[in-house]
Formats: structure tokens, sequence, C-alpha cells
């Protein structure tokens, strides 16, 4: 099985975000697609290993923000790298409180609220069904897709993300892993070996330091 061929299927950029109690929380998702047109339902997909995935099962309610082409990696590392068991992702992030949800409205074209009503599991994934109840458009920019993230970008699926595949491991000489999202830095196919890059470099994924990475 060619797994490549599934790279042609389409995706989007987006981060779900919902609310319990006080904490806001989300992530980045690039899975989410509309199901019907009359009293529009959209269905997006979530790894059970989720923290927005286990908080959503109890709120029921969430928001769907589409990011544009012009998103920055900043807003795209912390929703998609990190988890909001660990750190508030809203900190520094441009977000409003609509409908009791907190909605990011940083680099977004248009945001869709709605209500969970139902839930399929799926493996690894669950993929929530959701009616569509508030929906608005914030600017004309264009959304990013999944495809252009990855080829003019050079963004990668995370680990979790239902679209992610093993890199292979063809290469000779070393090559360091990030810990916090899976990038690698092969020292034969980089100008400065991975020992010799400065202290303060950063991970070009998710912005984390050389103390994150591992030696394969
Ligand atoms: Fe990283």
């Amino acid at each position: 099985m060619d797994l490549k061929a599934l790279n042609d299927l389409s995706y989007g950029m987006f981060i779900v975000t919902t609310k319990k109690g006080n904490k806001n929380v989300g992530c980045f998702i690039n899975t989410a697609m509309q199901i019907t047109s009359k009293n529009p339902v959209i269905a997006i997909s979530l790894n059970k290993e989720n923290y927005t995935n286990e908080v959503l099962k109890e709120t029921r309610r969430c928001a769907l923000s589409i990011l544009t082409e012009n998103a920055s990696q900043d807003l795209i590392s912390k929703f998609g790298y990190f988890t909001s068991r660990e750190i508030n992702k809203f900190e520094n992030v441009n977000y409003q409180n609509i409908s009791d949800l907190p909605v990011v409205v940083e680099d977004t074209c248009s945001y869709l609220i709605g209500e969970v009503i139902r839930v399929i599991e799926v493996e690894t994934h669950d993929i929530f069904l959701i009616r569509i109840e508030e929906a608005k458009k914030l600017s004309e920019d264009t959304p990013m897709t999944y495809k252009y993230y990855h080829e003019q970008r050079k963004g990668k699926a995370p680990k979790k993300a239902p679209t992610y595949q093993e890199e292979e491991n063809t290469q000779a000489g070393n090559r360091y892993q990030c810990t916090v999202c899976g990038y690698i830095y092969d020292d034969s196919k980089e100008k400065v070996k991975f020992e010799d890059l400065p202290d303060d470099w950063k991970c070009p994924r998710c912005g984390v330091g050389k103390d994150k990475f591992i030696k394969l």
C-alpha cells in the first residue's frame, strides 16, 4: 500500500476551542468537513489522547477557527504541539468570548460555533458531529490548506494528527528528533551539524530549544 496516495486528500488548518468552567481549552486540527447543508452539520476528528477531545465530550460545545494562509507559526505551534493540560494556549493570542466560548480570531478567516450531536469512535480518533449554531466570516484572506502548509511553509503533521506518517529512516549520519513536535534535524542534509548549532537555536517547527532534542 502506497501511503503517499493519502497525501492527495485535501485538508485545512483549524483551531478547535471549548471552555471547561473558567478554563479555555483548544487544539490545532487539520480535519474538518461539512456534512450537511441544511441546518449545517460538520465533522471534526480529534485524537483520543488529546485533552481537547476529553473536555469536548463533557462540554459538548465548541468553536472552530479557520486559519488564513498567513497564520503565524507561533499560533500553529502553540495549538498544535502543546497541550492545554499543561499550558494556557490563549495567553498572548487574540481571542474573543463569543457565546461563552473562547474563539480564536487571530489569523482567522471565519469561525463556526456549534453543539456536538454525536461522537463516533474510530480506532485512535473520535469523529465529532457538530451542528452549527453560529457562523461568521472575519476576513477575505485565503484559508490555508494543509497542502499549502506542508509545501510552502514546510510544516509537518504532529504525531497525534490523523494524517501523521512516519518519516523514512534512510539517511546515514546523525539525526536528532524534537521530543515535542517530532521534527527531525538531519546532519547529512544541513550545512551545520546539530552539535555545532548555537545554544539559542530553536526547533524550526515548534520553537523549543536544543535540549528538547534526542539523538536517534
Ligand atoms: Fe519541535
